[in-house]
């Protein structure tokens, strides 16, 4: 797509959930001159410090250009004919449950939906998850929960046409920065729009806020039940909304009216501040992510938050509605195409008889598992028994970023076969790997993303794929061929990979799911290169737009689910030996685990070794002096970290981001520091609840 300036490339930027629209225009020696797209709906033009770096992150100094098998380069054809081997045996020896696929959000919605299809369609086992279960599983879950389907149901626009945004377990300046400098733009254009920020740390995002809530960590379903029961005493409830589209308010108020909202640290003055602010404001938007997710309770928390906004009928209409940022690029493009283990593709369940038919049918699939796969952690436990004999990991780095590190990195160390798709031979994954295959990344992927918003939009590849690198979504076909499954996975194009999961979504649609792009099933190829942004649905009946404004849900009644929630404790409490409470997190300038970012001397100069915030007298009475090194040690693992001592954060607590791999500071690896704890509904772990003791190093 050329446009002005000549030769730019419109694409998507690869890290958060934004999705900003990227114009990048090729140098000519691998790299590319970037500036945000105005015309992208996410972005208008604006970009973040990662995003406008994207630039310097092209080289190929450490990228794998060709496979290896068992640390020797080998040919395509040799590697692939030993994976297909190696699953097809596994599989005749042990079952299909012996067998898993474990993938990224950071792959294009065409990639996941090969995976997806043949791990389930023609594997016949549902060991697919990924690494968004690490993200936003507990928002998937609680979305199910309240409204039948994972529908988020409003608009970034939705931010700007709020009269109140309360951010509650997000570090949006940080963490989703184009969408705070909306925030701020929207809220220098009108004063009055108010801002709480509700996060146990004073993060960048308290610039903007009018009111910060610092309560204890993980005690945000006591605020949010405190805030329902309110609602009621305060005459807030739209009982007409209630009446006519919603079920549970008794038993959901109940249990909110019985919890102690003193959990939450917070003084009576500050609840009642919060409380007031919300109730009396028509328009507000509660924006969640990753402090709300990655929790024991993080379901239950996003239910807690949906229900006082079901309980007023603020949501699905302009500027109102419970909002979902979710952690990468395309989380929510892998939730429409059956990237976790417990779901199918276009929103169909897994566990659904009439569902499971359908997609079989449509696939012409030769068999499909009746029940959830193994959800990420217990995979990887899986692995470590010895349970899953064949594991292929997909554009991700698991051995790091799982929480219990070091167990999930013995784990893949001890299992029979290991494949490994991704850039580089250097991330602590890879390298216990026995076959290696080298994967395309940004700049040289093609295919779609869909941001947080529901915007389904182009990545397009800008450079060509570097040495013998190829597709992921053409890997793993050419595997399904290899495996006997020729007609099924004889694709040629990402294109024609979009037409046939939007054929599914009409069927999809016809079930009565959310998903259902069939509208764009004649897309021609050229269309395909062609595609503007989107907001899905797009069918007959509508394109885009808001979710549930008019009232009608997607459960069996049609009426949208309160839900009675109750204040459950972290499972990991302090102890006089684990006396800190550790958050972990993302800082400003890197990604996950630095692949890209890692790359850009400009990005790494923000922060640039692995660090952990303690206060001011916690310091003072562990001898701790500012840049001191210190010994952080949980149950799990141990990780030596540079101290960064600031009132930001409270007394027993600490913060320590989560970037770091053996690759760049072999001590840094904050997830060995974590406990495999998940949450129930969701399995997604609670990785902002680790327990640690810390000492002068
Ligand atoms: Fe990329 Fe997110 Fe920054 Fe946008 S806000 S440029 S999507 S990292």
């Amino acid at each position: 797509v050329a446009i002005d300036p000549p030769c730019a490339i419109r694409t998507t930027c690869p890290y958060c959930g934004v999705g900003c629209g990227v114009l990048a225009t090729p140098d000519g020696a691998n790299g590319m001159t970037i500036k945000g797209d105005p015309d992208h709906p996410a972005n208008f033009g604006r970009l973040c410090s990662k995003g406008s770096a994207l630039g310097e992150t092209t080289s190929l100094d450490d990228r794998l250009l060709h496979p290896q098998v068992n640390g020797e380069r080998a040919s395509w054809d040799s590697a692939l004919d030993l994976v297909a081997k190696k699953f097809r045996e596994t599989i005749a020896l042990h079952g299909p449950d012996s067998v898993a696929f474990y993938v990224s959000g950071q792959l294009l919605s065409e990639d996941y939906y090969v995976a997806n299809k043949l791990m389930k369609g023609f594997i016949g086992s549902a060991n697919i998850d990924t690494n968004s279960r690490l993200c936003m599983a507990s928002t998937v879950a609680g979305h199910k929960r309240a409204f039948g389907t994972d529908t988020v149901p409003g608009l970034y626009a939705d931010l700007e046409q709020a009269d109140l945004i309360v951010l509650t377990g997000s570090n949006l300046a940080w963490c989703h920065p184009v969408l705070y400098q909306r925030i701020v733009a929207a809220k220098k254009a009108r004063p009055q729009m108010q801002v709480v920020n509700i996060d146990p740390r004073r993060t960048a995002t308290c610039d903007i806020a009018d009111l910060h809530l610092a309560l204890a960590p993980g005690s945000d379903v006591a605020l949010f039940n405190r805030l329902l029961a309110e609602i009621q005493q305060q005459g807030a409830l739209d009982a007409a909304f209630v009446a006519d589209h919603v079920d549970g308010f008794e038993a959901a108020l109940d249990a909110a009216s019985s919890c102690d909202s003193s959990i939450t640290g917070l003084s009576e003055a500050q609840i009642q501040q919060f409380c007031n602010m919300w109730i009396s404001t028509g328009k507000v938007v509660t924006v969640f992510s990753q402090g709300v997710n990655q929790s024991n309770a993080g379901t239950d928390k996003v239910n807690a938050i949906t229900n006082c906004h079901l309980a007023t009928g603020r949501i699905g209409k302009p500027g109102m509605g419970p909002f979902s940022v979710t952690g990468q690029p395309n989380a929510m493009g892998g939730r429409e195409v059956g990237g976790l283990a417990n779901m199918l593709a276009c929103h169909l369940d897994l566990e659904n008889a009439e569902h499971r038919s359908a997609v079989k049918t449509f696939w012409e699939a030769p068999q499909m598992p009746e029940e959830a796969g193994l959800k990420a952690v217990d995979m990887f436990r899986a692995v470590g028994a010895g349970k899953i004999k064949a594991l292929w990991v997909i554009c991700t780095n698991p051995a790091v970023s799982m929480p219990d590190a070091d167990a999930v990195r013995d784990a893949i160390a001890g299992c029979d076969f290991v494949v490994v798709s991704d850039l580089t031979a250097d991330t602590d994954t890879a390298k216990l790997a026995h076959v290696i295959l080298p994967a395309t990344g940004w700049g040289e992927k093609d295919g779609t993303v869909t941001n947080s918003e529901r915007c389904i939009s182009r990545q397009r590849a800008v450079l060509p794929p570097p040495g013998e690198a190829r597709h992921d979504w053409d890997i793993l076909a050419d595997v399904g061929r290899r495996m006997g499954f020729h007609a099924a996975f004889d694709y040629q194009s990402p294109a024609e990979i979009f037409r046939e999961y939007a054929a599914l979504s009409g069927i999809a649609g016809q079930l009565g799911r959310d998903f259902d792009i069939s509208g764009l099933v004649e897309m021609s190829d050229d269309e395909f290169d062609n595609m503007i942004p989107l907001y899905w649905p797009v069918n007959a009946a509508r394109a885009g737009g808001r979710f549930f404004g008019d009232g009608r849900f997607f459960t069996p009644s049609g009426r949208a689910r309160m839900l009675p929630i109750h204040f459950r404790t972290a499972l990991t409490q302090p102890t006089p030996e684990y006396p800190f409470r550790l958050n972990t997190g993302r800082v400003r300038d890197h990604w996950h685990t630095m692949t890209r970012t890692a790359k850009s001397p400009r990005l790494s100069q923000h922060l640039a070794e692995p660090f952990v915030e303690l206060h001011p007298a916690e310091a003072e009475a562990l001898g701790l002096k500012p840049a001191d090194l210190a010994r952080v040690t949980s149950p799990q693992g141990s990780a030596l970290l540079r101290v960064l001592i600031t009132d930001r954060i409270g007394r027993g607590q600490a913060f320590a981001p989560m970037h770091w791999t053996a690759q760049y500071a072999s001590a840094g690896r904050v997830d060995a520091l974590v406990a495999a704890i998940t949450d129930p509904v969701s399995g997604q772990p609670a990785s902002k609840s680790a327990v640690v003791q810390i000492e002068k190093y």
